[in-house]
């Protein structure tokens, strides 16, 4: 029996273009349960397109937004995870999908474009390679043997993604034109180019080889926007300068990745 692992989060489906959609201090609750929703069915369309292909395919999805992004009673036909960090245990898993997902910071005209922390992060560089949220977790799952086939979000997200691995299957559900700005998709056909791209992903996901670009010694470079006073010290952790720290790690899930 197949099994996929769907990683998703708040800023990368149709509908989604604002910070107030998905943080949740920026104090408007109602939208951000209205981007979940936004979220939800994209997931499942995923998971449509999969059991397409597979119908009794095992399918694990994993709300990867920090606050939370979705609601576990909203996922159909797959296994709602939110705890710990699962895509760093991927073994037995046949593929690797994105859905929800937004590109690096600093990505020109990318909606609600980040890494990792929206508010304190300028940019992540691994072995001098500028990376963000994919390539660090399409790497996680490449060392663990385990190919990143899909990709659903805005077009730059799909552009980065083909960038890190150039086989794989977009739905670019959004265009993108500034950081809070985006031309959508409407829900139905949103939907459909994932379900479809997620059926073909799955299809060809034997042509699509794990992502192993990189390999150990890994030397993560951090960008803050802000000095940092109590930045963490220890081994293997180098301060350039008060935004700028090097860490450097054989493993590469000891990484903030
Ligand atoms: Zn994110």
């Amino acid at each position: 029996m197949k099994s996929f692992f769907i990683l998703t989060d708040l800023e990368g489906p149709a509908g989604v273009d604002s910070f107030k959609q998905t943080r949740p201090g920026d104090g408007a609750p109602e939208r951000i349960e209205a981007a979940k929703k936004l979220l939800a069915r994209e997931v499942n369309a995923c998971i449509e397109g999969i059991r397409s292909v597979y119908a009794d395919a095992v399918i694990d999805v994993w709300d990867g937004h920090g606050p939370g992004g979705l609601n576990a009673a909203d996922v159909i036909g797959g296994r709602y995870l939110r705890e710990n960090q699962p895509y760093k245990q991927l073994e037995g898993y046949d593929a690797l999908l994105f859905v929800g997902q937004h590109a690096m910071a600093g990505t020109i005209d990318a909606p609600l474009n980040h890494t990792y922390s929206s508010r304190a992060i300028a940019y992540y560089r691994l072995n001098g390679v500028f990376i963000g949220e994919f390539g660090a977790r399409a790497l996680i799952a490449g060392l663990q043997g385990v190919p990143t086939v899909f990709l659903a979000g805005d077009d730059k997200a799909a552009l980065e993604a083909l960038m890190f691995v150039p086989e794989i299957e977009t739905a670019v559900v959004k265009r993108g034109k500034g950081i809070e700005a985006a031309e959508h998709l409407s829900g139905e056909e949103a939907c459909r180019v994932v379900r479809e791209g997620a059926a073909r992903a799955v299809r060809r996901m034997g042509d699509i080889a794990p992502f192993t670009r990189f390999a150990a010694p890994f030397v993560l470079e951090i960008g803050y926007l802000a000095p940092q006073t109590n930045g963490k010290q220890g081994e293997g952790i180098e301060w350039l300068n008060d935004r700028t720290v090097r860490i450097t790690r054989d493993e590469i899930r000891e990484l903030p990745f």
